[in-house]
């Protein structure tokens, strides 16, 4: 069966990548989660105290950019890939508060978008793949065959990633993470590179409401769909 590249792209915190991750498993398709590997260059300006005075030093990260080598190994044990930064797994370092709140400053820099982009074709190029992002559709595969972009509230999408956030024992508040959701929101949409958009051949979900085996369901009614169209 042809393979095709599936972009899913979306505000922060509404399961785009469970929902990504579970449909590349049943395609057996490969994952990639370009989120991460915007975390994963921000967990390395953190540990090489790239931020002073509550700013970047854009130059000693510009500099720094050939030294951050970010990879996907695939994890048997949860059957999805882990992100590993200069050969050290950091899944777990990326996914904290302190990279939350300083991800969307250095995603909205054009030199780190460019790289990443780069690679991101690189891993694509071969398809069979499901990406998820903000630009995936618009920027990185603007000709993927098929192009989600998904929604939810502000304040479901902060309760979820609440519960996330207890789950791995980090306190925080309610009102902390929904503020961090807005703010990314924000960011993301009116960063001058890029900006976070739906494609205009983009199919909106909005999942608020929607059970995973739902939002499951209909992604895959999309990729039949699409596919069958496709081999016609
Ligand atoms: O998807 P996730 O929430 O892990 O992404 C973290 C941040 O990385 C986003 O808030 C956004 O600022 C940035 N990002 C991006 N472009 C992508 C993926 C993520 O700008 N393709």
């Amino acid at each position: 069966m042809k393979k095709i590249i599936i972009a899913i792209d979306g505000v922060s915190s509404t399961g785009k990548s469970t929902m990504a991750k579970d449909l590349a498993k049943e395609l057996g398709y490969t994952y990639i989660d370009t989120g991460a590997m915007y975390r994963a260059v921000t967990l390395y300006s953190l540990q090489h105290g790239f931020f002073a005075d509550n700013r970047i030093d854009e130059e000693k990260l510009q500099a720094a950019m050939d030294d951050i080598e970010i990879s996907f190994v695939f994890n048997p044990e949860t059957g999805r890939p882990d992100t590993y930064l200069n050969g050290i797994k950091v899944e777990k370092e990326i996914r904290g508060m302190e990279v939350a709140n300083w991800v969307s400053p250095i995603a909205a820099l054009g030199f780190v978008r460019r790289a990443m982009v780069t690679k991101q074709q690189e891993m694509g190029k071969a398809k069979g793949i499901v990406m998820d992002g903000r630009d995936i559709g618009t920027v990185v595969f603007p000709e993927a065959e098929l192009k989600i972009y998904v929604t939810a509230s502000a304040e479901v999408r902060a309760q979820r990633r609440l519960d996330e956030l207890n789950a791995k024992g980090e306190q925080t508040s309610f009102e902390e993470v929904l503020e961090n959701v807005k703010k990314r929101d924000y960011i993301d949409m009116n960063r001058a590179e890029s900006p976070l958009r739906k494609a205009e051949d983009a199919l909106e979900l909005d999942n608020s409401y929607m059970t995973i085996p739902e939002q499951k369901a209909w992604l895959l009614e999309q990729y039949n769909r699409v596919v069958s169209k496709n081999e016609l």
